[in-house]
């Protein structure tokens, strides 16, 4: 099973902090944390846990970050021939205040850099891939021309509509599965996002546009899905949550697993929502999983 990802790579920097820092106050970090993320190289690595041969199409940069992102997805299995290094690798400056709350810069870097060319001079790997995992953290014409590589090949497209932002009708009309959250949902569809009906109305106005199917994923309450023939929600798994950090991800890297072993749209969002509830109870985006998933 070969899955292509063309994502981000990032270094995520957690600072514990009293409270958020506030304009022009100086205040020290109580504990400070690194760890792997990016969207693209989170799913990845979940989907290279789960048994996928998985091939990484982005950027890390030319500094200390790059090659230690680089030599943690290559531990992790994932095959980073097509990872090039430019420019400074993305970086997540996360503040944790001990009330819980976060604020989080965003650099993004080297993944900003990702270019058609780049996606062109390696398509053989999107071309012998099971299903193309994407998601919204590098440029949009690159993740379009990824797409349409795709599309001409009839392969699936997973989309991880994340960061929210709006996607063109033509990109949405090549998307196999769209996994938004709830925000980036409602920022796809313009509709409100809250109970059942509302997600059925935003998730078939989705469908109308030519998406295969839409999953929405809600946290603790699961998620909600629907395609041309079916919908319906799904329980989140109950367990002790030490940090949902790339739950999302965990997800959508393991929707893919699912889909590509030949599992209908339903058993795969079980089988991704036992994934990423295992993934909560994990600090990190990037959790290690136990082989009998
Ligand atoms: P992120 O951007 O942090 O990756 P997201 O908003 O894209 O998150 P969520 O909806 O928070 O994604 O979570 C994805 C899936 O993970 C959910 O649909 C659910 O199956 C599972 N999940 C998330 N939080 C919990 C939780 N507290 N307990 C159990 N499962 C959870």
């Amino acid at each position: 099973m070969n899955i292509a990802v063309v994502g981000s790579i990032n270094m995520d920097l957690v600072y514990q902090v009293p409270h958020i820092v506030k304009a022009g106050e100086t205040l020290h970090s109580t504990k400070h944390e690194m760890f792997f993320g990016g969207k693209g190289a989170n799913q990845a690595v979940t989907a290279g846990q789960l048994g996928a041969d998985v091939n990484f199409i982005g950027n890390v940069g030319v500094d200390v970050f790059g090659e230690q992102a680089l030599q943690n997805l290559q531990a992790r299995g994932v095959n980073t021939s097509a990872i090039k290094k430019v420019g400074l690798t993305g970086q997540a400056i996360i503040q944790l205040a001990d009330s819980g709350e976060n604020s989080i810069v965003l650099f993004a870097g080297a993944n900003f850099l990702v270019t058609t060319e780049q996606i062109q001079a390696e398509r053989s790997k999107i071309e012998a891939s099971n299903a193309l995992l994407l998601q919204l953290e590098i440029p949009m014409p690159t993740v379009e021309f990824a797409a349409s590589i795709a599309a001409q090949k009839g392969i699936p497209i997973i989309l991880n509509p994340a960061p929210a932002q709006e996607i063109s009708n033509s990109l949405l009309s090549k998307v196999s599965i769209l996994t938004p959250n709830e925000t980036e949902l409602e920022v796809l569809t313009g509709l409100k996002t809250e109970t059942d009906a509302e997600l059925y109305q935003a998730c078939s106005l989705l469908v109308q546009k030519g998406v295969g199917a839409v999953v929405v994923t809600l946290g603790e309450k699961g998620s909600y899905y629907l395609n041309s023939h079916e919908h319906g929600r799904i329980q989140a798994n109950q367990v002790n949550v030490k940090d949902t950090t790339g739950a999302g991800d965990a997800f959508n890297g393991a929707l893919a697993v699912g889909l590509c072993k030949g599992h209908s749209l339903k058993e795969s969002i079980l089988y991704a929502s036992e994934v990423a509830a295992f993934a909560v109870t994990q600090m990190g985006a990037q959790p290690t999983l136990p082989s009998s998933f």
